[in-house]
Order: structure tokens, then sequence, then C-alpha cells
């Protein structure tokens, strides 16, 4: 027998537990009737429908629940009226946007299943909703995404080559990979790199395979791919591995570099080309240089005989000063020629020593007196009463001044003025570089004299009422071979050398200099800093060699061009000196046995034994003590000084000599 009520008890208790479960559940719940009404709500589908508990029992499903379709918005059929007409189970829709109370529609997916009483019969329905507003925007992103990226892939004017890890066949391949290597997209699955040239072979594959594997990450600047056709193609090769959920992916990016490549080669060897242009240039331009001197001394010499007092006739003197001229200015030219290379080079050595400026500077202004003379100019030369001492090379110091009032007097219309202004100017030195010249010979006043002047810097300025300089050439007015409008008057042009070398030469010495100009027709002015010495303490030692007559000495002229070393000999001679010639190495020490030389000028380059060789002997004879011995060569290479120091030669002096240095040197000799 059934006790009614204890039954109802457990009725109640069991829709308490249902109830107390649907609420707990993360999915929205509605329950309705046989009607249709609702019957309950858990408070997920309060959340989202809006409706109370108390707002919606016993009202229409319809209203609490009002649906409609996410593409066109018209009402879609309740889920739970179907499953109550129907009896079956509803399952997910999709698409379905639920319109809250407070009209805030929210993106669903709901399902519907009847509910049935003791008897069987259908006694509600039971509606399931989850708001799936957040999944599906995420669905959105990734689904945009993943069309991003593959239209990447698609369009990339790379290759891409998509491997699976594992195995290391191609899974996917991008059109531009199709067409480099001419392939159809199905012909690349499944297959390995190496099939299409890539690595070589599959023992090079697998060795390439397995360093990607270790690092990670792989790169080649040049690998070759063959395309379908047999035609080689070049590529640069990047390839990364990573994860794609729980799989390994390799990834190739493959880009067409044959054309980088055939322009790089082609940039090289043009390149290189040029290179070896310059080389030979520059080798030539020594060359001619070098192969100019001999001439050129031979010529020289025997106008300086010439000049000699005793021919008297005019016409002769003045074709004898045209030569002159000529002969100094092509002397100047091959001089600038030779210096190119060893600019080029950076052969160019200081011989430093330290000097007031002063002589130095007349020394320039006397060099280039004959061509303002000439040209009418008036030079106006200040330089302070004091001594300005500098440590330098002085023949270079003067090739500065020379190439500057040089430059002034050829670029200064006739009749011109030019100003040559030396002045000190305390504090530091300009640029506190030390000069890099290669060897100091001596001549260098000990260190640790007194500084009564103090140190600062001296400024060489140059300025011309002149033509001037144009402002987009002033810039590059310094470069080798930089010259002005070519179609400007230069009847007096160089080689575009002159500057290259005074900044060259300033730098070596540690100092600057600057070019100014107001434009064309406004004149130029150059300046040259240079740092300042103390002045040595007063020693009585006289600093400026004297030019002093020797007293007759016994000359040695060695050389294998008869023309030079007769003329120097002749020189020598009319200078009072007894001199002796010889053309070969071995001719040169028989001579010197018997004529026991005080002084011996050697040509380098000399048959049989060349110059350094004879010297070495010569310094292993006794007899030889005393001779001082001078080095001649064309080239006066950092390298030839340092040779001809290391033979035992005394000094060095470049051809063509000249005759003046040798009788300094014979003037001292006598001291
Ligand atoms: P070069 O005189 O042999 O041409 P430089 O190197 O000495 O070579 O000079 C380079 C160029 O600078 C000259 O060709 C000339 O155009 C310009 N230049 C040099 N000095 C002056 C100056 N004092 N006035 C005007 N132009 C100058």
């Amino acid at each position: 027998m059934i006790n009614p009520e204890a039954t109802d008890g457990m009725l109640q208790e069991q829709a308490k537990w249902l109830r107390e479960t649907l609420s707990g559940i993360g999915d929205a719940v509605i329950t309705v009737d046989v009607t249709g009404a609702v019957v309950f709500l858990n408070s997920s589908a309060e959340n989202l429908t809006g409706w109370t508990q108390a707002d919606a029992a016993g009202v229409p499903l319809a209203r609490v629940f009002e649906i409609v379709n996410e593409e066109t918005l018209q009402p879609v059929e309740n889920p739970a009226v179907r499953a109550l007409r129907d009896g079956v189970v509803v399952g997910l829709a999709n698409h379905t946007i639920l319109i809250a109370k407070d009209a805030v529609r929210r993106l669903i997916e709901d399902s519907a299943a009847p509910l049935c009483g003791a008897d069987g019969k259908i006694s509600g329905v039971m509606l399931v909703f989850r708001d799936v507003t957040e999944r599906r925007k995420h669905e959105e992103r990734v689904r945009h995404s993943e069309l991003r990226y593959r239209r990447l892939f698609e369009t990339a004017k790379d290759g891409i080559l998509i491997l699976d890890a594992d195995t290391g066949a191609i899974v996917d391949a991008n059109p531009f990979m199709c067409g480099l290597l001419g392939y159809e997209h199905e012909e690349f699955l499944g297959r390995e790199l190496w099939r299409f040239g890539m690595f070589g072979d599959i023992e090079a594959s697998r060795l390439a395979y397995q360093e990607l594997q270790e690092r990670g990450y792989v790169r080649y600047e040049h690998l070759p791919l063959k395309t379908k056709a047999g035609r080689q193609v070049e590529v640069e090769f990047v390839s990364n591995v990573y994860w794609v959920g729980d799989r390994r992916v390799i990834q190739c990016n493959i880009r067409d570099i044959t054309e980088r490549s055939q322009l790089e080669r082609t940039t090289q060897a043009q390149s290189q080309a040029l290179a070896d242009l310059h080389r030979r240039k520059d080798e030539f331009l020594a060359m001619l240089s070098h192969e100019l001197r001999n001439p050129l001394a031979a010529t020289s010499n025997a106008i300086q005989l010439l000049a000699l007092p005793g021919a008297e006739d005019p016409v002769q003197q003045r074709a004898l000063k045209m030569i002159e001229r000529q002969v100094a200015h092509l002397t100047h030219l091959v001089d600038d020629l030779l210096e190119v290379s060893r600019i080029s080079t950076g052969r160019i050595r200081l011989n430093r020593t330290s000097f007031d400026v002063h002589a130095t500077v007349e020394q320039a202004v006397a060099v280039c007196r004959p061509l303002f003379d000439r040209l009418r100019h008036a030079l106006t030369v200040s330089l302070p009463p004091e001594p300005i001492w500098i440590d330098a090379d002085p023949t270079r110091l003067e090739q500065i001044i020379v190439n500057l009032l040089n430059n002034a007097a050829k670029y200064t219309d006739e009749g011109g003025r030019i100003w040559l202004t030396v002045e000190s100017a305390s504090g530091t030195s300009p640029s506190g570089v030390s000069a890099s010249g290669e060897l100091a010979s001596g001549g260098r006043e000990p260190p640790g004299i007194s500084a009564s002047g103090g140190t600062g810097e001296i400024l060489i300025r140059v300025r011309d009422a002149g033509i001037g300089i144009a402002g987009d050439v002033l810039p590059r007015i310094f470069d080798m071979f930089a010259q002005a409008d070519r179609s400007l008057e230069r009847s007096e042009g160089g080689l575009g050398i002159g500057l290259c070398l005074v900044r060259r030469l300033v730098e070596l010495h540690g100092g600057t200099v600057e070019a100014k100009s107001a434009g064309l027709g406004h004149g130029s002015e150059f300046t040259v800093r240079l740092p300042m010495q103390p002045p040595p303490a007063p020693s009585g030692a006289c600093a400026t060699p004297a030019a002093a007559a020797a007293k007759s000495k016994r000359v040695l002229v060695v050389d294998d061009n008869v023309d030079i070393a007769d003329s120097t000999a002749m020189l020598l001679e009319k200078f009072g000196h007894e001199v002796r010639t010889a053309h070969t190495g071995p001719a040169a020490l028989e001579v010197a046995r018997s004529f026991l030389p005080e002084l011996i000028l050697m040509d380098i380059g000399l048959p049989g034994m060349n110059g350094y060789e004879v010297a070495q002997r010569i310094r292993l004879e006794p007899q030889f003590e005393r001779v001082w011995l001078i080095a001649v060569t064309g080239y006066a290479r950092a390298t030839d000084v340092k040779l001809a120091e290391e033979a035992g030669f005394d000094s060095h002096l470049a051809k063509p000599i000249d005759i003046r240095r040798v009788q300094e040197t014979l003037a001292a000799l006598c001291r």
C-alpha cells in the first residue's frame, strides 16, 4: 500500500534536488509545462533572458525566450515548441540570436528535450542554451587571421615551402615556388628538398636537415636549385622549425637571387678590373716619371753647365733661359707625377728637423720669384722679425709654400697682387696629432730644450686677388686631380696634384690647411696651420746648412747613364772638384780603390752589381772609412731610403740631383 504522503514528499524532494542541480550548471536552462508556459529558469537563464524566475513563471516561453535568425533577423521556430510537439530531442541550433528583456542581443546555441511524467506522457520541455558571442568572435578572428596568412602565402614574391618536420616531406608550396621551379603544386607534395637540387644529394640534405633540427634555424646565402626544365637558379634559403598544435613543421623561405648574384659578380669583376687598372696606372705613372727623370737629369746638368760664365752670346743666353724654364717646368710636372704614386700608396716620408721657418719661407719665395716676375705680380711677404721654430721637413715645408704661391700666381691675372703672411699664434697645436713621418733623421734638437716662446701654431697664409674659386669646387679642391673649370685660362695649368700634396704634407706634419674664396672673381686664401716648436737653447750651432763653396774634393760619380755621369762630373769639375766616373758596379769599386774619393754619388740600378752591394763592399774596406756615400735614385721611396741606409749610405738624393745639394754636402765635409 503506497503512502500518498510519503510519495508526495519524495517528489518534492526530487524537484528541489533538480532545481538546485539545474541552478548550479553553467548552461542556461528553462523548463516549460505542456502549455508552453515557463515553469523554471536557472540563474544563467535569468542573466541571458533578463527575466527573473518570479516574473517569468507562467509566462509563455515565446516571450521569455525570444529568438531570431542571425542573418535574416526573422523569428525562428522555438526548439522547445518542436520538442513539445514532436516529442523529440531538438539538437544544438546555430545562428540564433536571443533578444533579452532589455533588448540586448546575444548569439546563442540552443537545444531542447521533452520531459516525461510518471505516466510516460510529455509533461513539459527543458530548454538548454548558452551565450556563444565570445566564442564566435574568437573563431572569426582565427578565420580572418588564417585568411590573411593564406593570402600572404599565396601572393608572396618569395618561394615558401612547408615541410613535415618528422618526415621531411613537403606538405605545401606557394604559387611563387611553383613558378620558380616550374612544378605543379601537386608535384611538390610528399617529396623531399634534395629532389629539387637543393643541398645537392640525399646525404647533404640529411646533414642540412640535422643542422636545422639541432639549431631550429638555418640560413644559406647561396644555394643552387634546379628547375623542372633543368635550368639552374640561385636562391637564398632561410628555414625554421615551429609547432603547429601538436605537430612540428618546417617552413622554408626561398628567395630567387639569380639576378642579384649575377649583378654582384659583374660588380665584383668590374671593381677588380678598376682596381687593376688603377694599380697599373699608378705603376705606369711611377715608371713614366722615373724614366723621364733620366733624360731630364742629363738635360738639366747640361743647362747648368751652359749657364756657367763663358757663354756670352745674348741669343744663346735667351735660348738658354728658355730651356732652363721649360726644363724646370717639366721637372716640376715629373716631380708631381711621382708624388701621385707616393700619395696614393702613402709612401711620403718626412725628414724632420728643428729650424726657423724664415729661411724656408725666403727660399720658397726665391723659387717662385721668376714666375712672379714674368707675370708681373706684386708679392707682399709679412714675416715677424723674431724666429719661428718648427719641427718639420724643411724641403716639404718649402714645397707646401711654393705650391700655394705658384697657384696664387697661376690663378691670378697678370699684374695681380698676392700676399704671403707668416705669423705665430699661441695656444695648443692645431690637431694635437704627432706627425706621422716615417723617418726622423739627424738634426733634431735633443729633448728638454728650454721653451722661452711656448708652443702654439704657425699660420702660413697665401692670399691672392685672383680668379677665385667657385663654391661647388671649393669642398673638393684638395682632392687628387681636382681642378676648376678647364675652360678657364690655364696657360700655367698643372696636373691637379699640388693641393692634394699640400694637404697630405700638412697633415703628415700634424697640421691643417683650409681654402677660402668668396667665389669666382673674388680671389682666394689658403691657410696652413702647423704646430710650433719651442725655440732651442742657444748653442752656437748653425741650423741652416751653409751652401758655402766647398774646397776641392775628390768625387766619384757612378751612373750607368753615361750622359748623366759625364754631365754631373763636368758640373762638379766646374766647381773645382776632382771627379771620376764609373758606369758599372765592379768598375765603381775598382775606380774607388785607386782614386780614393771623399764623396761618391752612386746610382742604384747598375750593371754587374747594384749600388747597395757596392756600398756594402766599400763599407767593409778600411781605406774608405771616411768616404761620404750618397745614393742617387729615381724613386725616393721610404723603402729605397731604408735600403740605402742599411747598405751604408750616408744620405740620399732623388734624380735629377740638384748640384747645390751636393755642394752643400761637400762644404759640410770640408767643415
Ligand atoms: P693644378 O694647379 O695643377 O691644377 P692644384 O691641386 O694645385 O692643381 O690645384 C687644383 C685646382 O684648384 C686648380 O686647378 C685650380 O682650379 C684651383 N686653385 C688652386 N689654387 C687656386 C687659387 N689660388 N685661385 C684659384 N683657383 C685655385
